[in-house]
C-alpha cells in the first residue's frame, strides 16, 4: 500500500493547525485542511487575474501541451492521489472508484487539450463576411461537490484552461485535501498563479460568486445551492454552468433480458456507492418481468463487497459524511414504513465505525414514496413495477429535475423511441450514466443549465464575438 507517499503529497498541502479532515470508513485523521480567509481570496482573485493576460495571450498548441504536460503529472502521482482520495472521500482504490477517478482525470485533461477550436465562418457571400471567434473570459470561479472531488474540478479546470481563462477553485468543505493535492500537482505543470485552490465553507463560496472580478461560475452542486448562486451572481452578471442534481430514472422495456442487463444496472445505481448524481436512482421495471429483475439484481448486488476503500477488494464504500447517510437512512426507513418489500439491505448496524450503510434493493414500492421521488444520493435502489408503458414514462418524467436516464431494451428502435421521450440532459441506451469526454453533459430541467465535455463543453467558458465586414 501506498500510505508513505500519499503522506508525502498530503504533508505539501496541508496546515497543521488546520481544520481535522477524518476518514469517513474509520474515523482516523486524514489530515488537517487550510482555511482561506477572506483577504486571501481576494489575493488569489487578484493574482490569477494578473495571470490571466499572459496565459491567454499564449496560443491553443502551446496552452494545450502544457495541459499535456499537467496529465502526465497527474499519471505519475496516479497512485498517491488515488490513495488520500479513497481516505478522505471514502471510495475503495479499486471497482470504478478512487483509481478509476485519478485516471479519468488525466483522460479528461487530455481531450479537453486536444479538441480543435476554429473560428466559425457565419456568412460569406456579397452581401458580407461574418466569423464567430471564441475569446477567454478572465478569470473563472470554480465551486464543486464531495461525492467525485477530483473528476469535477478537472471538469472544471480544463476547459477553461484550454480557452484561456485562469481559475480560482473551492473544493467541497468535506473533500479539500483531494482537491488541494491535485491542484498542487497539476501546478508543477502550470506557470504561477494559472490555477489556485481556496479552501473554505459555503461562506467563501458565496464570496466567489459575488466577487466582481470572477467572469464566470463553474458549479457542480445540489439544486438549492444552485438556485443561491443565481441570486447572487446576477449583481455582476457572471456566466454560469450549473451542474446540479438529479433523481434518474431507468425504465425497463418488456423485452430486456433480466440476467444480461442485471450488473450494468447495478453499477449504474451503485457506481461510487450511490453518490453520484446521473446514477440511476428509480428502476421501473415492466410486470411481466418484474420478479426476475428483482431477484437478478439481488444476485448482482450481494457479491459486491462494501468495506474500508485501502482494502483492494472491497468495490463499495462508506456515505462520505454522516449527513448523506442520514438522508439515506431516513428515506429508506420511510419505503419500509410504507410497506414496501427489502430485497437486500436496509437494517445498518448503528454501531460499527464509519458512515456505512449497507446495499439496499427496495420492491414493491409506490411510485410516489420519498425514496423514489427525492435524491437519496446513495447505496438505495426503489424498484418500481408498472404495467403501462405510457405511465412508467409520465412517472419518469413527473420530477422537477432530468439529469441523466436511461432505457433497457433488447429493441435498439423500441428503446430509442422511448429514450426520445424522456425529459433529462442524457438518456443512456443500455447504459446508466457513461459519460466520455468528448460527448457533452449537462442538466435539463432544475438539474441545471450549461454544458459540459466536447467542443460544446470548451464552447461554454469562452466569450463568443463575432467579426463581422
Ligand atoms: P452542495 O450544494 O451542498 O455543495 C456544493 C458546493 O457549494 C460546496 O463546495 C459548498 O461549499 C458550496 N456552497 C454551499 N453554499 C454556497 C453558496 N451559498 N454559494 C456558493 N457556494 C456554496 O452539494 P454537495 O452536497 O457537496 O453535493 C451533492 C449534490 O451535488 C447532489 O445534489 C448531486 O446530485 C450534485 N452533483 C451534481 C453533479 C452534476 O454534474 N450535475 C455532479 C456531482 C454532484
Amino acid at each position: 500500500m501506498d500510505t508513505q507517499t500519499a503522506s508525502t503529497l498530503l504533508e505539501q498541502i496541508q496546515s497543521p493547525q488546520g481544520r481535522e479532515i477524518l476518514d469517513p470508513a474509520t474515523g482516523e485523521l486524514v489530515g488537517r485542511t487550510p482555511q482561506t480567509s477572506p483577504a486571501e481570496l481576494n489575493d488569489a482573485v487578484a493574482r490569477a487575474h494578473t495571470a490571466q493576460t499572459t496565459w491567454a495571450a499564449q496560443s491553443h498548441d502551446q496552452r494545450s501541451q502544457t495541459l499535456h504536460a499537467a496529465a502526465d503529472a497527474i499519471e505519475a502521482h496516479a497512485e498517491e492521489l488515488a490513495v488520500l482520495l479513497s481516505r478522505e472521500q471514502g471510495k475503495p482504490l479499486n471497482g470504478p472508484n478512487a483509481r478509476f477517478e485519478v485516471g479519468a482525470c488525466a483522460a479528461w485533461l487530455r481531450t479537453a487539450a486536444s479538441i480543435p477550436v476554429e473560428p466559425e465562418v457565419l456568412l460569406d457571400d456579397e452581401t458580407g463576411h461574418a466569423e464567430l471567434h471564441y475569446r477567454p473570459l478572465g478569470v473563472v470561479g470554480a465551486i464543486g461537490p464531495w461525492n467525485w472531488p477530483m473528476m469535477i474540478s478537472i471538469w472544471q479546470i480544463a476547459p477553461s484552461l484550454r480557452m484561456g481563462n485562469t481559475v480560482v477553485i473551492k473544493p467541497s468543505e468535506y473533500t479539500p485535501l483531494s482537491v488541494l493535492a491535485l491542484v498542487h500537482v497539476l501546478n508543477t505543470a502550470l506557470p504561477a498563479d494559472v490555477l489556485i485552490a481556496v479552501p473554505g465553507d459555503g461562506s467563501l463560496g458565496k464570496a466567489l460568486t459575488e466577487h466582481p472580478d470572477i467572469a464566470k461560475i463553474m458549479f457542480t452542486g445540489s439544486v438549492t445551492t444552485g438556485k443561491a448562486i443565481i441570486k447572487t451572481a446576477a449583481d455582476t452578471m457572471k456566466r454560469m454552468t450549473m451542474e446540479l442534481g438529479g433523481n434518474d430514472a431507468g425504465i425497463v422495456l418488456d423485452d430486456a433480458d433480466p440476467k444480461a442487463i442485471a450488473e450494468d444496472l447495478f453499477w449504474g445505481a451503485f457506481i461510487n456507492t450511490g453518490q453520484t448524481c446521473a446514477a440511476l436512482k428509480r428502476l421501473y421495471v415492466p410486470d411481466s418481468i418484474y420478479d426476475e429483475v428483482c431477484q437478478a439484481l439481488t444476485e448482482v448486488a450481494a457479491k459486491m463487497p462494501m468495506g474500508i476503500g485501502l482494502e483492494e477488494h472491497n468495490v463499495l464504500g462508506p456515505l462520505q459524511n454522516a449527513k448523506q447517510r442520514e438522508i439515506v437512512a431516513r428515506l429508506v426507513d420511510a419505503a419500509t414504513d410504507s410497506g414496501a418489500r427489502v430485497l437486500i439491505g436496509a437494517d445498518p448496524d448503528d454501531a460499527a465505525p464509519g458512515f456505512f450503510y449497507p446495499t439496499t434493493l427496495v420492491a414493491d414500492i409506490d411510485p410516489q414514496n420519498p425514496l423514489v421521488t427525492e435524491e437519496q444520493f446513495g447505496p438505495a435502489l426503489p424498484i418500481i413495477r408498472y404495467t403501462s408503458l405510457d405511465q412508467a414514462i409520465a412517472w419518469a418524467n413527473g420530477l422537477e429535475v432530468g439529469l441523466g436516464s436511461s432505457v433497457w431494451s433488447s429493441d435498439p428502435k423500441r428503446a430509442a423511441e422511448v429514450a426520445a421521450r424522456m425529459e433529462a440532459g442524457t438518456t443512456w441506451i443500455n447504459k446508466h450514466g457513461a459519460i466520455d469526454p468528448r460527448v457533452p453533459f449537462g442538466g435539463a430541467k432544475q438539474s441545471g443549465f450549461g454544458l459540459e465535455f466536447g467542443l460544446q463543453g470548451l464552447k461554454e467558458v469562452a466569450q463568443p464575438h463575432v467579426i463581422s465586414s
